[in-house]
């Protein structure tokens, strides 16, 4: 059976959901392949296993944790060399997409980034399905050339001593707090310039938190300086695919849209029954969301 190679993504020793998803993925085109660079390898390989990894390569070299992406693109393009897998799958994160970026120079292979699924064409090779246009179209592509490179959107030795690129110097811990990953979040509940300012988005937090939710924002929001840019979702910040998306006093802007409108359940509460949003909810509010979402942290605490 033919290997496919699946790029571990993890932190500080927890394997990131996405890699899960990549195995998952790869069963469809053959026997999952981790690729795990950095110490912690022994902890995250059972969940691996259990998500149906047949094998884990392991380049435990603590240096990976201290440089950006060309050691890991160096590694996978031996593996690419040694090993003949029929797809190499990465996460579609900055870091992710840059690494398979590198890779296909290396290995003179096709690369498709930001796909949304992927399923085997005609033949077997995989197709993969993009939102471009900022979500307008789907279209559908395949590698024509060298092993087929897939940087999915959210939702796997030896070292040669040839380290180059830039250094990690240090590190900050981003400020989310027990909420979960924006990008790895189930629920996502979003911000507009509704809130009115820094403290009315406070009630965005509030319903997060009830519902287990990570945190997101317009634009809007973020220039404003409302809340940090590092939530900002949309086509000039993060991509989120959660289960449910809640947009609260948000327009519905083409640009936020392209970043949240391949979200399974959209949920839109608005004062406005005229704002775009609207077309592209499965559920919508016409109400000032001040009135809205206190009747909606209610019924959540009567059903808790
Ligand atoms: C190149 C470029 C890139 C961009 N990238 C992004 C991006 O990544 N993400 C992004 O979000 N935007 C982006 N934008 C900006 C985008 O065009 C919009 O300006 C922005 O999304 C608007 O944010 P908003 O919906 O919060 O604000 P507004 O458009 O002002 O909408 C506010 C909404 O809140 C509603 N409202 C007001 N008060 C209440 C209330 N009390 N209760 C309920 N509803 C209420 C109003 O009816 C209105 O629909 C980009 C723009 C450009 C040009």
């Amino acid at each position: 059976m033919a290997e496919i190679l699946v790029l571990a993504e993890h932190a500080d020793g927890e394997v990131k959901k996405v890699t899960y998803e990549l195995i998952t993925l790869a069963r469809r085109f053959g026997e999952p392949a981790v690729v795990w660079t950095g110490p912690g390898a022994e902890e995250g390989q059972p969940g691996c296993a259990e998500f149906g990894a047949a094998r884990v390569y392991v380049a435990g070299d603590t240096r990976f944790d201290d440089y950006v992406v060309t050691p890991t693109a160096e590694l996978l393009a031996q593996l690419v060399r040694e090993k003949a897998p029929a797809l190499v799958l990465v996460a579609g994160t900055a870091e992710g997409k840059e690494i398979a970026a590198r890779l296909a120079i290396k290995t003179g292979s096709g690369l498709l980034t930001d796909a949304v699924d992927l399923t085997p064409g005609p033949d077997g090779s995989p197709v993969a399905e993009q939102s471009i246009f900022g979500g307008a179209t789907i279209v559908h592509s395949r590698v024509t050339r060298g092993t087929p490179i897939v940087a999915m959107r959210p939702h796997a030795v030896s070292m040669e001593e040839n380290f180059a690129g830039a250094k990690i110097t240090g590190r900050v811990v981003a400020e989310r707090g027990e909420r979960p990953d924006l990008t790895e979040a189930t629920i996502v509940v979003s911000g507009g310039r509704g809130t009115g300012g820094a403290e009315g988005f406070g009630i965005i937090e509030q319903l997060a938190d009830a519902l287990g939710a990570a945190v997101g924002a317009s634009r809007a929001v973020t220039d404003a300086g409302w809340y940090p840019h590092q939530f900002q979702v949309g086509q000039t910040g993060k991509t989120v695919s959660p289960q449910l998306y809640m947009a609260i006093g948000i327009s519905g802007a083409i640009q936020h849209r392209a970043g949240m409108q391949t979200s399974k359940t959209i949920v839109a509460i608005n004062k406005d029954p005229e704002a775009p949003i609207f077309e592209l909810a499965d559920f919508g509010v016409v109400g000032d969301l001040f009135k809205v979402v206190p009747q909606l942290l209610d019924e959540i605490a009567k059903r808790k």
